[in-house]
């Protein structure tokens, strides 16, 4: 018997290699005659080429970013796009950039077009993320969706293979924590299982040679899905502890993912019993969270907290946090259950291997 939610994204989605040049025609069909350009250091050239081929259209522009969205920055950005009178904002970078101007977008209402270049993924959200005094704040609007996501593999070949790695498991973490979303629907977790066999075949690839093309529009195909799977459904312990450590303790973003993930989904291995199971043949693993922790040590993605920065000191303190923020999950959420969790993420061991599939 089915029992689902599907919140159905609505769009428009461009993807790509030499993408980029649609940008120019889809803001057009926007209606829209006055871009505010959102983006980080990195993509300075991509929005110099966008602001070239939108002549006299863009009105203002900001081009640099901080993880996690702080609540000053944001102020900063709401105030040039009201005095600019921007009509649409185009954003251009990682998950900062998309994160700053869905801050405008929460404040303005106005539409976004989004061009990413890492493996993020939220471009294809309806999540906001806000940080101040210390604490992430999270929220769901409709509004700050982007309308049209332009995704253009080129603009991803710069991406350095260590931050490629984090970034690609990053996405793969959307994607387990779909499988086991309650009232999950058959369709995202169709996308959830084809994303994780897209990244699982190509960050090996793109780590190996950042300048493969082929590799890389695999690796952004399984991104996009991700992305789509996280804007389709919720999250559960795993994103809320890499939410939690992000907003407290400033660990970078996406190598935390890498170093939670593994842990997350031994945590969760019993109470989501089947459901990982096609996840972890995409994968090519038995089990789900060994397969997670041999793809990220086979790409030099961190596999331990201690490694991104985490103190061991701080570790009860993160867990009483993460149970304060009632995550849902399949297993039930107590600080002993999460201290376990952060514990095995500290040390980095290897998970011990369970078969994922249910026995006859
Ligand atoms: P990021 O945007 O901070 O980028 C990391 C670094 O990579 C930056 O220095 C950036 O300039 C650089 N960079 C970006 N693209 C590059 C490229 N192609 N080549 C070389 N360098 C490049 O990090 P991120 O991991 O992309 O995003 C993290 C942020 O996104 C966090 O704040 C996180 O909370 C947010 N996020 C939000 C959602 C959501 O749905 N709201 C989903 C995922 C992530």
């Amino acid at each position: 018997m089915r029992d689902f939610v599907l919140d159905q994204p609505g769009g428009r989605v461009v993807f790509g290699a030499g993408s980029l040049d649609a940008v120019p025609g889809e803001v057009r069909a926007l209606g829209a005659e006055r871009v505010m350009l959102v983006g980080d250091r990195h993509s300075r050239t991509i929005a110099d080429t966008i602001a070239a081929r939108l002549p006299g259209q863009v009105v203002a522009r900001i081009g640099h970013t901080a993880t996690h969205v702080p609540e000053d920055l944001a102020a900063d950005a709401v105030r040039l796009a009201r005095e600019s009178g921007a009509d649409l904002l185009v954003c251009v970078g990682g998950g900062s950039a998309t994160g700053l101007a869905k801050a405008v977008a929460l404040s303005t209402r106005l539409r976004i077009l989004a061009v990413p270049t890492t493996y993020a993924g939220s471009e294809m959200t309806p999540i906001w993320g806000l940080t101040g005094d210390g604490r992430k704040r999270t929220g769901r609007d409709p509004a700050v969706r982007p309308v049209c996501v332009v995704y253009d593999p080129v603009l991803t070949l710069g991406l350095p293979p260590a931050l490629s790695a984090a970034s690609g498991m990053n996405a793969m973490a959307h994607l387990v924590e779909a499988v086991y979303a309650p009232k999950v629907s058959p369709l995202t977790v169709t996308a959830a299982v084809e994303g994780a066999g897209a990244l699982a075949r190509a960050l090996p690839g793109v780590v190996r040679d950042p300048a493969d093309l082929a590799a890389r529009d695999e690796a952004l195909y399984g991104a996009w899905l991700a992305g789509w799977v996280l804007g389709t459904t919720t999250t559960g312990i795993h994103h809320k502890v890499c939410h939690v450590l992000g907003g407290r303790y400033g660990l970078p973003h996406a190598a935390t993912h890498s170093a939670v993930l593994p842990y997350a989904t031994a945590h969760n291995r019993e109470a989501a019993g089947p459901s990982l199971a096609p996840l972890a043949r995409a994968l090519g693993a038995e089990d789900a969270a060994a397969g997670l922790w041999d793809l990220a040590v086979s790409v030099g993605a961190p596999t331990s907290l201690a490694a991104v920065g985490m103190k061991e000191r701080d570790l009860d303190e993160a867990a009483a946090l993460v149970v304060a923020e009632r995550p849902v999950n399949p297993r039930a959420v107590d600080v002993a259950g999460v201290l376990d969790l952060l514990r095995a993420a500290y040390a980095g061991a290897r998970p011990s291997q369970e078969s994922n599939e249910v026995t006859p």
